[in-house]
Parts: structure tokens; C-alpha cells; sequence
């Protein structure tokens, strides 16, 4: 068989969620919650279910949802997208990626990518024939070499991925970042696209600096979130785009044929959720008392802990313990341990290894007390 993929294994998320259940290890690999979503939530999707609203939703989306979206960017981002042509909803985030990228990428365009870069951007650019380009974010602050990137941009770069908040290195961009690149694609036809799935998660009063509030920026970009990470939903795998109207119908006429539409009654029980915008107000303060007490149950332990800015993520260097390699020690870790982390070297195409791992905090505190117990002991 010739693989599409051939250098492509199974995602670490897979493999290390795995592991800890075999081990029966605490997981705070696989960035997810342990904790349930609002009751409320639930009510409304049975409700809708119930009422008959089973079939297939607009291929956009549906509606009321579509409603909401555009009233959060306008109310967050003075940011202007029409709902019928700008919106469109999505399954997760992670098909959004996919298809912006299927959509606005030809064979042998460039697409810049930065290091560590979250794994399933590479596999969609090499999908359309398209060429990673990777930029290295260097620890142990991993910010954006700018004039590295200015020196990647050819005539061939079709579009640049940017995250922030940032996965896995929880680092976020400011407005002047944003600066900084739009001044790069300035007279260059360059897409952008804009993971900011965890665009709710973000500490110590900083705010989330969107390419949506970005008038130059948001003319080139697509902008991917995901209702997974902003209400403990993971699995029920609904996010968003939001892109100027050109993009959006290159970005539709894959979607039509991708994924078609998203579960009907799932999009009208989030519409509902989202009248009340004060719960993205909360997040920010309620992950940061997460990561606030994480770190304090591990401030004994012999991890370095590097700065979050945001995310739900926390990166710990394990030089003082132990030589071997981030992945052998996320497997040491997982099995006599008894906590899985992920292993920051699997977002690194050579597997470039900082000897870093990341920890989930989107875990109740007695998860991340027990965890911290075990951390502390070795
Ligand atoms: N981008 C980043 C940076 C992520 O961490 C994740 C995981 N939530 C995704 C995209 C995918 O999101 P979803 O689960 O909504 O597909
Ligand atoms: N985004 C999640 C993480 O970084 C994983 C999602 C997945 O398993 N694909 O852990």
C-alpha cells in the first residue's frame, strides 16, 4: 500500500490516553475535562431532540447558532461576520482545520507552521499536496522568531497557522504579535489561519488578542474555536469558522462534501447555552484556579514549571529527575508513576526534544491532588 501519510503514526493523544488506562494511571495527557458539563446544557439538547429536531441541519449550520456566534465576535471582538455567508458550524475544531486548509491549499504551496505545532495541522497541509514550512518556537519562552518568519515567506506561501492560546507550550500572543504579522502578509495574498480554541483561557487578566479584532488580519483569516474546550464538552465534537465572505465559500463548497452539516440537535441546545455570554467571562478565572493549584501541589516536587499563559496546559522540565527522553519518560511516568503526560517532542516533526512534558489541568482538584502526590514522590 502507498501511504498518503507514510511518516504518520497514531496521535500521541491516542497513544498516551491508551496507555493510562491500561496502567490505570491518572490522565493528564489528552487534553480533556473529568468534570461534567451544566445540567442545563443536557436539558436543552434532549429538548430539542424530543421536539423532532433529528435531521439534517443547514449545511452552514444551524441558524440560532450561527446567531449566537455572530453576537459573541461582535460583543468580544468588534468583530462584523455576516451569518449567513461568514459562519459556518463545524465537527470540532479539528475539521474546521481540515478544511480550511483542503479548501485554500494547492499542490506545492508553502504553508507556514510553528514548532512546536499542535499535530494535526502537518497531516491536512501534506494532505493537499501542500509543504509544511516549520518555524521553531525556542524554549524555554517559545515566542515567534519574527524575522525567522519573514525569511520563510516566498511567493509560494499560501497561508500561515497560528495558535494562541497556545498548545502545548501555553503561551498566548498579545496585539503587538498580531501586529507583527499582519505587517509580514501585508501585499501578499496569505491566508491565516487562527486556532483559538482556547480563546476563554486565558490568566492573569490578560486578555486574548484575536486576529477577529484584528481588522487587517481578519480580512485574510479564518477563525477556527471549538465549544469542546469552552464548555467541557470535548466529545461532542461542535466548533466554528468564521472567515471573510470569499474564504467562506471556498471553505464551504469542502465542508458540503467533508462532513455536510453538524448534529442538529447538539447546535440548538449550544444556541440556547450561549444567550448567557457571562460563562465565557468565568472560564478564564476558573482555569486559573485550576492552574494555580496544580502548581502550588507541585511546587515541592523536582519539575521545573514553566510560566501558562493560557490553555488548560502546563509544561514541567524533568532534567532534575530524570536523563531519558520526554517520550520514555512520559511512559515511565504513565507506568510507575502512575500519571500520563504528553510528550512535548511529539510536536516536533525530527522529534526535537526540550525535555519537557505537559500536563492537563482541566481536571477536579482531587485528580489534581492525587496526581500531585504521585508527581511529588518521584
Ligand atoms: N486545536 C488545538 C490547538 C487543540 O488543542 C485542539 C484540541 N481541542 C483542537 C484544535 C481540536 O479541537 P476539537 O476537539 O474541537 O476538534
Ligand atoms: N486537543 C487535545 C490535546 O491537545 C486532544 C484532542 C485529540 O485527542 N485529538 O490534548
Amino acid at each position: 500500500l502507498s501511504s498518503r501519510l507514510p511518516t504518520v503514526g497514531t496521535t500521541i493523544f491516542t497513544v498516551m490516553s491508551r496507555l493510562a488506562q491500561e496502567c490505570g494511571a491518572i490522565n493528564l495527557s489528552q487534553g480533556f475535562p473529568d468534570f461534567n458539563a451544566e445540567d442545563v446544557l443536557f436539558e436543552r439538547a434532549a429538548h430539542w431532540m424530543r421536539a423532532g429536531h433529528n435531521q439534517y441541519a443547514p449545511m452552514a449550520g444551524c441558524l440560532p447558532l450561527r446567531e449566537r456566534i455572530a453576537a459573541k465576535l461582535d460583543a468580544l471582538y468588534g468583530a462584523h461576520y455576516d451569518v449567513d455567508t461568514e459562519i459556518t458550524v463545524t465537527a470540532g475544531a479539528t475539521q474546521a482545520l481540515f478544511t480550511a486548509v483542503a479548501a485554500c491549499v494547492h499542490p506545492g504551496d508553502e504553508v507556514i507552521v510553528f514548532e512546536p505545532v499542535y499535530d494535526a495541522y502537518v497531516p491536512a497541509i501534506e494532505l493537499a499536496g501542500g509543504k509544511a514550512v516549520r518555524l521553531r518556537l525556542a524554549a524555554p519562552g517559545y515566542r515567534p522568531d519574527w524575522r525567522a518568519l519573514a525569511a520563510a515567506i516566498t511567493p509560494r506561501t499560501r497561508m500561515i497557522m497560528i495558535n494562541t492560546p497556545h498548545n502545548p507550550t501555553a503561551t498566548v500572543w498579545h496585539r503587538a504579535d498580531l501586529d507583527r504579522l499582519a505587517a509580514l502578509v501585508r501585499d501578499t495574498g496569505i491566508i491565516i489561519v487562527a486556532d483559538e480554541v482556547y480563546e476563554h483561557i486565558v490568566f492573569d487578566g490578560a486578555t486574548h488578542a484575536s486576529c477577529a479584532a484584528h481588522p487587517e488580519l481578519a480580512a485574510r483569516s479564518f477563525i477556527v474555536s471549538s465549544f469542546g474546550k469552552t464548555y467541557h464538552i470535548t466529545g461532542w465534537k461542535v466548533g466554528y469558522v468564521a472567515a471573510p465572505r470569499a474564504l467562506m465559500a471556498e471553505f464551504r463548497k469542502v465542508h458540503q462534501f467533508n462532513v455536510f452539516t453538524v448534529n442538529t440537535p447538539v447546535q440548538l441546545a449550544l444556541a440556547d447555552y450561549l444567550a448567557d455570554t457571562s460563562r465565557h467571562a468565568e472560564l478564564a478565572a476558573f482555569y486559573q484556579a485550576k492552574r494555580d493549584f496544580f502548581r502550588a501541589g507541585l511546587a515541592g516536587s523536582r519539575f521545573e514549571l514553566l510560566p501558562s499563559h493560557g490553555t488548560y496546559f502546563q509544561l514541567a522540565r524533568y532534567e532534575a529527575i530524570s536523563d531519558l527522553g520526554d517520550a520514555a519518560f512520559c511512559e515511565y511516568l504513565t507506568r510507575d508513576a502512575g500519571v500520563a503526560a504528553i510528550p512535548v517532542s511529539a510536536f516536533f516533526a525530527d522529534g526535537h526534544d526540550d525535555k519537557v512534558v505537559r500536563f492537563c489541568f482541566a481536571k477536579n482538584e482531587a485528580t489534581l491532588a492525587a496526581a500531585c502526590e504521585k508527581l511529588n514522590a518521584i
